[in-house]
């Protein structure tokens, strides 16, 4: 039988949608939703799993899965053996340590002694390890923010994407002790032919991600600074230059890297160029 990649996916949460939108940008169909606990790919050899976004890591591990797409505060704490294989992108969110907002904070020596509450007993306790703090970890599983509140802990330690919870329960945001985004995460001994649909699996999602990070531009410039945009604009190779039916004239064609936009534009109008047009890429392979 020929070799099928397993990818377990989170059924419906904060991963669900952009995992799903990410393998419809590779260009990967398969059904999902209603119900649904697995579906097979029809135009790739793979087939989809909807779970729990906690039991994942452990289903890579034991091999019921070859892949999925979790948090890596997730994964982290699973303390599973787990290939992170690639960073996504999406989900970005913060661990911290958030305690009543009346209360004063001079740094992270004031929870020497004290109560945490945390769904993260492990990387909450790596961190203080790193700290040289000694505070007791109390695990709790949900609703962590309503710890302080009913007198259970006098800190807690909670993922944070906007900080509107924490203010809604009275606490604040005092220190950021982990960065998290979905990772792509494998078992780490894949077989070669599972391996080989990993890699081809791999090359269409940075195809994907380069495209999102880079946009098409096009432009009309005198031929006299060419030379001036060609170097603010210098594409994958080099940017395409045709002439224009008006003497003197030429367009150019170029790649341009999202974070350079802005800070190049302003350059490339005073140089003289004019009609600017800014097209985004659907996917790029260098
Ligand atoms: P499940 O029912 O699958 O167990 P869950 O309630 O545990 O889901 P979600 O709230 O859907 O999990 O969050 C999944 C992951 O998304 C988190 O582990 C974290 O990595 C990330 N995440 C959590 N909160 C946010 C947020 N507010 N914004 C972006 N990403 C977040
Ligand atoms: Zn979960």
């Amino acid at each position: 039988m020929s070799s099928i990649l397993r990818i377990a996916l989170q059924k419906s949460g904060r991963l669900s949608e952009d995992s799903y939108q990410l393998f419809k940008e590779c260009g990967i169909r398969f059904d999902y939703g209603t119900g649904k606990l697995k579906s097979v790919s029809s135009n790739f050899p793979a087939e989809f799993l909807f779970l729990r976004d906690d039991d994942i890591p452990g289903y890579v591990e034991d091999g019921v899965a070859d892949l999925g797409i979790v948090g890596e505060n997730v994964a982290v704490e699973s303390a599973r053996t787990i290939d992170t294989v690639h960073r996504l992108g999406f989900s970005k969110c913060r661990l911290s340590l958030a305690i009543p907002r009346g209360n004063e904070w001079n740094g992270i020596q004031d929870l020497s002694g004290k109560n945490i509450a945390t769904s993260y007993p492990l990387i909450l306790g790596n961190y203080l390890r790193e700290q040289n703090i000694s505070a007791d970890i109390h695990v709790i599983s949900g609703s962590v923010e309503i710890a302080p509140g009913i007198g259970l802990a006098e800190a807690i330690c909670d993922i944070v994407s906007s900080g509107s919870t924490l203010l809604s329960n009275g606490l604040k945001e005092v220190e950021v002790i982990f960065r998290s985004e979905a990772i792509l995460i494998a078992r780490s001994t894949l077989e070669t032919e599972k391996q080989s649909l990993l890699d081809k699996l791999l090359f269409r999602i940075k195809a994907v991600q380069a495209a999102k990070n880079n946009k098409y531009i096009v432009l009309n410039a005198p031929n006299v600074a060419l030379d001036q945009i060609k170097s603010l604009l210098p594409g994958m190779k080099s940017p395409t230059v045709t002439p224009l039916a008006t003497e003197g004239w030429s367009s150019v064609h170029s790649v341009i890297n999202e974070n350079d936009f802005w800070e190049n534009i302003e350059a490339i109008r005073s140089a003289g160029a004019q009609g600017i047009l800014v097209i985004p890429i659907e996917k790029m392979i260098y």
